[in-house]
């Protein structure tokens, strides 16, 4: 199963998360890297992701969820509960490592 990335908004996700691309001769120009796959959320074509796109961007999502552990953790630890800044800020990471992993997570 290939991993897909969408080159708008960056969604990452399984071949079989995304939709059959509408019109696709005219999205295409002779040269372009062909694709016959596009975005669930934003419609834009998305492109085999290389294996070393792959890991980097494993590593940022795994520095994104540890922040987002950090801020509720702290937000914890002073005993306000996951409420507050701390806690709305865990909730922003969170939220972005979603997006970014898709469904590897
Ligand atoms: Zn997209």
């Amino acid at each position: 199963m290939t991993t897909l990335i969408c080159q708008s908004c960056s969604f990452i996700g399984k071949e079989s998360e995304f939709n059959p691309a509408k019109n696709i001769t005219s999205r295409h120009e002779i040269g372009d890297t062909y694709s016959d796959l596009e975005c669930p959320g934003c419609g834009a074509l998305a492109y085999p992701l290389p294996d070393s796109e792959h890991a980097i961007i494993l590593r940022a999502i795994i520095k994104e969820l540890i922040a987002a552990l950090e801020c509720a953790l702290s937000a914890w630890k002073c005993g306000h509960g996951i409420t507050g800044h701390a806690g709305e800020l865990a909730q922003k990471k969170l939220d972005k490592v979603k997006k970014a992993g898709g469904t590897w997570l």
